[in-house]
């Protein structure tokens, strides 16, 4: 896909004025499909290869139209025979379309979509028509691009429409609506008034810097700043589960060969998909799949057996279950209850936790599943806590399916912490909210050492707009070319 937004100087201009065409169901074959043309000339150019009763300019916004669309040389105005023996050669097809008047319209500017055949080939007929009259191929998100700059939405809402497209569970759904709804917004801009309020105390202030004024005092201004950087601190903290909701969570699987990982994630997904044997080192690759466990979205991957080995194919698994283990948002360690421990047990166990502890920071996110419980049991799950602390610990079967309920609850919660996983609290979802969020509590910080040094107002009120351009950036009220580049394309064309 091409960012075109990036490298474009001229950025509003160009793009406000052009009129834009796009196929906006997915490529393939289907019942109908939707062409979508935005833009000044939208409605005069598909005029020109639309035959019906009427003039689609004299059109009546937002009602469906039949008619046929005809190569433009062969349509002739008020002309209902269909086809008629002349156009028969030039008939492409017969569809049904609505035009939405600006500003009432998905872009705010002038809007046609069309239902046709659903035929790709039908689709780019049409296209190329539009084409041909001076329409342009819309870019990637452009459409919703249109929007945002038209101020049909702000950036967040922008965002939501891919995750509306995107979600994969019914909780994603409902954050991505949410946010398209504009919780997010609303719990942005009102972070964005406090901040405005305060720099208008302190600017007050400089404005009678002569006469020694204090519109606040120093302490409570302090006081102010510090319950919005926690809110925002708090704000952050959504991400996790924002992110769980939207990419959903991975859960790798890990263990020594043998232990049952493979049947593990076939129980868990209730399919025969990894290749289970009792020949140790059969999984050689990782295997990812998707897992919806009350409505949240899991990337569980079953990893290569760990062990010591000299093989060059094994060693290569390994190398890559390390790999995955670093992107792990959660462990999920597998134990076979009908052997005792030994050293490569706690060799692993000590790998996984030098490498997540950090990244973890102090997060709940490993689980201890003791397999096999259905053999005649050679270790306890007291053996398992002594060596994995505080993390919890389930019995299973995963051969006869026991114990996997509360496996599954153990792992949503894990996954969503306190908060409850239907919670309707607006959260982040995305990492570039994460940052302007995170560059925001930095600014703030740089504001509280200020007071602290006892610093001329002036600068407590740099740091404290610096904050609140980082807010904007969220909502998308200061941008760059860059960032919308970034956001709209990564959407679809069409959209
Ligand atoms: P992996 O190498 O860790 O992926 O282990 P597999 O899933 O391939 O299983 C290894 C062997 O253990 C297979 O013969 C499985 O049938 C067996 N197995 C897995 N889970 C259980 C269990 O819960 N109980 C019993 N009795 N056997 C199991």
């Amino acid at each position: 896909m091409r960012g075109c937004f990036v490298n474009t100087n001229n950025f509003d201009m160009y793009y406000q004025k052009d009129t834009i065409a796009a196929i906006s169901t997915p490529p393939g074959t289907g019942g109908i499909a939707v062409l979508r043309v935005s833009g000044a000339s939208a409605i005069e150019m598909v005029d020109t290869i639309f035959q019906s009763k009427i003039k689609l300019i004299e059109a009546e916004s937002h009602k469906a139209l039949l008619g046929k669309i005809i190569l433009p040389h062969e349509c002739k105005e008020n002309n209902d025979s269909f086809p008629n023996t002349d156009s028969r050669n030039n008939f492409v097809d017969e569809v049904v379309l609505t035009v939405f008047k600006s500003p009432k319209s998905y872009t705010k500017e002038d809007v046609v979509e069309i239902g046709c055949h659903g035929s790709m080939l039908l689709s780019r007929k049409i296209i190329e028509q539009l084409i041909q009259q001076g329409a342009r191929l819309a870019e990637p998100g452009e459409f919703t691009l249109r929007a945002f700059l038209n101020g049909r939405m702000d950036l967040t809402q922008a965002e939501a429409v891919a995750d509306i497209i995107r979600a994969k569970t019914d909780l994603s759904l409902k954050a991505a609506m949410y946010q398209f709804q504009g919780d997010l917004s609303q719990r942005v801009q009102k972070l964005r008034q406090k901040l405005i309020d305060l720099c208008s105390i302190i600017e007050l202030e400089l404005d009678f810097s002569d006469e020694d004024i204090e519109f606040t005092e120093k302490g409570e201004l302090k006081r102010k700043i510090i319950v919005i950087v926690k809110e925002i601190e708090c704000f952050i903290k959504s991400y996790r589960r924002g992110k769980i909701l939207r990419e959903g969570a991975k859960l790798v699987i890990i263990g020594k060969p043998n232990v049952g990982k493979s049947s593990l994630l076939n129980a868990l997904l209730n399919e025969e998909r990894a290749i289970v044997t009792d020949i140790p080192g059969t999984t050689r690759d990782v295997l990812e799949e998707q897992l919806n466990l009350n409505g949240a979205f899991f990337r569980v991957v079953d990893s290569a057996g760990f062990q010591n080995t000299q093989e060059i194919i094994e060693q290569e698994g390994v190398a890559r279950t390390l790999i995955q283990i670093k992107q792990a948002d959660i462990i999920l360690f597998v134990f076979d209850a009908s052997q005792k421990l030994d050293n490569l047990d706690s060799d692993l166990i000590e790998q996984v936790f030098s490498i997540k502890k950090e990244l973890w920071n102090g997060r709940n996110a490993f689980i201890a599943a003791l397999n096999k419980i259905d053999l005649e049991p050679k270790i306890t799950p007291i053996d398992i806590k002594k060596k994995v602390g505080e993390y919890p610990v389930l019995e299973i079967s995963a051969k006869y399916k026991s114990g996997l309920k509360e496996l599954e609850e153990s792992i949503v919660q894990l996954s969503f912490g306190e908060s409850s996983i239907e919670s309707d609290e607006p959260l982040i979802t995305n990492m570039r909210q994460k940052l302007r969020l995170e560059r925001a509590v930095d600014s703030l910080n740089l504001a509280l050492d200020s007071l602290k040094k006892g610093l001329s107002a002036e600068f407590i009120a740099l740091d404290i707009r610096e904050a609140l351009k980082c807010l904007g950036e969220i909502i998308g009220e200061v941008t760059t070319e860059d960032i919308l580049g970034n956001i709209f394309s990564k959407f679809c064309i069409g959209k």
